[in-house]
């Protein structure tokens, strides 16, 4: 997945790789999801392609309707071996891509085989606005409901995007031209703060259509610490705020870097403040103008990616944060690279590089991986998922954590080269985390007497981070950001 077209690519504890849509899923209900959750045609094809290399479709045809159908079905149903109450099965896209027409067609026959009390089908739709008239418009939604019903899918309930509140008079003509129960068109208009929408949802009757639908008992929904936690963001004052920049390659899109984005914004709702979140191209920076580009900033994140283009300008970043102790987090990438702009301007090594850069270079502080020396593609290549990694107790890291042992989501193929560790933390920068045999350094640090906030980790704390429950090392930067 293509960052640029793509957004983030969003890494589950068990190492899968996936939509960002998962990220939010984590991020709302608080619960880990796995390789299961996330279900590719990708995936579907292979599996279905090995059953018939294996020969267990001897004799038949094999088609898009069973097999592939079939197989995704067999995906959604396996839930219920599981200790699962209810599968909420997400179709991205939009109807009539051709990439979902099997998916569409699965659930279609889903809905027929389950009693009608067991499924329910929810249709996202969106009602443009036009600002000239000030008006939303329904014929889309009607449009995408008839498409859906002439593939056999009638949908029970339609949640509303829309940027504006929709008038009841419009709930009304869009319930009865799409077939659906008036009660059951829910609105999802444009919040102030994306984690009101499920209070929204709530208060739109959202739960209580499903579970009349699905004739499931009805509780009051127990929302108090969601809600506790949506107003005290409410309560933060507009003056108390902090300007973060990240400095990255994939800007163009900020989708990018969503989960960072989320994670600095919950590091504001834990310090009570609002964190302005800026994308700056690293391509764009260089010692002249890096003054004049960050000046403004209360901190600065160094994130994820892959290639060489825009690194120099990260380098430079990294330099400038150092030396006039702006708060400044690296993550992957980022943390590499101030391992290289230490071993460049401290350590005075000359030729330093990563060996995903130059593989010729004289001091490679960063390398491939051990175990992949060997294997010669990219494809598949990287270490995924969550790692346990352990944390020397006397370091600033560790009074972040609280904690000696911690686990994050990795996706990387390279990293610190051993051979440089003691000469980095003779000259300070100290190696605070490591794996618990103590072969991969996992975290960086400038100790806290010399540096407000310098810290760097070879996995990614954003994926972990809650609205009510950040990730340590978010909270701690947007706190010496406010600072
Ligand atoms: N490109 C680097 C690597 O493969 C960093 C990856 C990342 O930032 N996720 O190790």
């Amino acid at each position: 997945m293509s960052p640029y077209e793509h957004g983030e690519v969003f890494v589950t504890d068990d190492g899968a790789e996936t939509d960002l849509d998962l990220g939010h899923y984590e991020r709302f209900t608080d619960e880990n999801l796995t390789a299961n959750s996330s279900i590719t045609s990708g995936k579907i094809y292979l599996n279905v392609i090995e059953k018939e290399r294996r020969g267990d479709y001897l004799g038949k045809t094999v088609q898009v309707i069973p097999h592939i159908t079939n197989e995704i079905k067999e995906k959604i149903y396996s839930f219920e071996k599981q200790d699962v109450d209810i599968v909420i099965t997400e179709i991205g896209g939009t109807v009539g891509d051709i990439e979902s027409q099997p998916f569409l067609e699965a659930i279609r026959q889903i809905g027929l085989e389950k009693p009608a009390n067991k499924c329910s089908f929810i249709h996202v739709t969106l009602l443009p606005y036009i600002s000239g008239s000030n008006e939303l418009k329904s014929k889309p939604t009607q449009h995408s409901v008839k498409e859906l019903q002439s593939i056999g899918i009638n949908p029970d309930i339609l949640v509303c995007r829309a940027d504006i509140q929709i008038p009841q008079n419009m709930k009304e003509k869009i319930a009865m031209f799409c077939n659906v129960r008036k009660e059951n068109v829910i609105e999802n208009s444009t919040v102030k703060n994306l984690y009101e929408v499920p209070l929204m949802l709530e208060k739109e009757g959202l739960a209580d259509a499903v579970c009349k639908r699905l004739e499931l008992k009805n509780k009051k929904a127990n929302n108090e610490t969601w809600e506790e936690m949506c107003k005290k963001i409410t309560k933060i004052k507009a003056e108390a705020q902090v300007k973060i920049a990240i400095v990255g390659k994939y800007v163009k899109l900020e989708d990018s870097y969503l989960s960072v984005a989320e994670s600095l914004r919950h590091g504001g709702f834990a310090n009570n403040v609002h964190v302005d979140v800026n994308f700056i191209d690293s391509e764009t920076i260089n010692s002249r103008n890096i003054k004049e580009k960050l000046k403004e900033y209360n901190g600065i994140v160094i994130p994820g990616g892959f290639g060489d283009r825009g690194i120099d300008g990260m380098i430079t970043t990294i330099k400038y944060a150092r030396e006039n102790k702006v708060p400044i987090l690296g993550i992957c990438l980022g943390m590499q690279m101030m391992v290289i702009e230490f071993a460049k301007d401290v350590l005075k090594l000359k030729d330093v590089n990563s060996e995903e850069f130059d593989e010729k270079c004289q001091n490679p502080v960063i390398h491939i991986m051990e175990d992949q020396k060997i294997i010669k593609r990219k494809g598949g290549t990287m270490r995924l998922g969550a790692y346990p990694c352990t944390i020397k107790k006397n370091s600033y890291t560790y009074k972040i954590y609280g904690s000696e042992n911690i686990t994050e989501r990795h996706r990387h193929r390279f990293e610190f080269n051993n051979a440089y560790r003691e000469e980095m933390e003779k000259n300070g920068l100290k190696i605070v985390g490591t794996s618990p045999d103590n072969m991969l350094v996992e975290i960086v640090e400038m100790p806290e007497k010399e540096h407000p906030f310098f810290v760097g980790g070879q996995f990614h704390p954003e994926f972990k981070s809650r609205p009510d429950r950040v990730a340590p090392l978010f909270r701690e930067l947007i706190k010496k950001a406010k600072k």
